[in-house]
């Protein structure tokens, strides 16, 4: 279970021996010293979770996980807040801005790998290789399958189709379907869909996105794959 992790820590030591960790434990690291600097790499790609500091220089910790809770890019990358011993009053402050769990130190390597394991377990499936369904659709990356059923219009009880995707569409969509009900743009897709070593074009996720819903354009279920103009694209149940 190998995830992108964005750590933000102003000390360099405990910056570092957190790095390291995670590198050991098969993470791919980024590390900011800040919560600007942060924001700064947020920008270029989103991480699958964010090890947040409380203690900042600048910007507190806690008021940068309140802003990234707030904002529709960023709302739903799970956030563990590291804090110093007996700080009870911002462990209750820091779960009230929506951080998914809170680690104190000094921590132990194995704590802290084993509370990253369950949040990602949590908030983030697609590191685990479990099904997703959302909106009559449902894709399984075990069976690498992909199924659907117009919600609207299926009588009870009526089977899912079967939808036949490339390659580059199943990731696309396992990619969209754990994290929706929120904007990507092309940019983000390229680095979390096609890899940030690979040159291509913005316009080619603008034709994968095509293919992708004219496969499910026969469930009547491409509406969930909605374009936002000037920004992206987004999965979401909402119409
Ligand atoms: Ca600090």
């Amino acid at each position: 279970m190998a995830a992108n992790i964005l750590v933000v820590e102003d000390e360099p030591a405990i910056q570092e021996l957190l790095a390291f960790n995670l590198q050991q434990a098969g993470h791919h690291v980024l590390s900011a010293g800040s919560a600007e600097q942060a924001h700064f790499l947020l920008r270029e790609a989103l991480p699958d979770l964010i090890l947040l500091d409380w203690m900042l220089p600048g910007v507190s910790g806690i008021e940068f996980a309140r802003r990234l809770k707030s904002e529709s890019f960023s709302k739903s990358i799970p956030i563990i807040m590291l804090t110093a011993r007996g700080e009870e009053q911002d462990k209750i402050a820091g779960f009230e801005t929506g951080a998914d769990d809170y680690i104190t130190k000094p921590f132990s390597p194995r704590e802290l790998m084993a509370r990253i394991k369950a949040v990602l377990r949590r908030r983030a499936p697609q590191m685990t290789g479990e099904a997703v369904e959302i909106g009559g659709l449902r894709l399984d990356p075990s069976s690498h399958r992909v199924s659907g059923h117009n919600p609207k219009g299926a009588q009870e009880g009526a089977s899912a189709k079967l939808i036949e995707l490339g390659p580059t569409e199943f990731r696309l969509l396992h990619y969209l379907m754990t994290h929706p009900e929120r904007v990507h743009s092309r940019g983000q897709l390229l680095d979390q869909v096609w890899g940030s070593q690979v040159f291509v074009e913005d316009r080619t996720v603008d034709v994968h996105i095509r293919r992708l819903r004219r496969a499910l354009e026969e469930t009547g279920l491409d509406g969930l794959i909605q374009t936002v103009r000037g920004s992206g694209y987004r999965f979401s149940e909402k119409g």
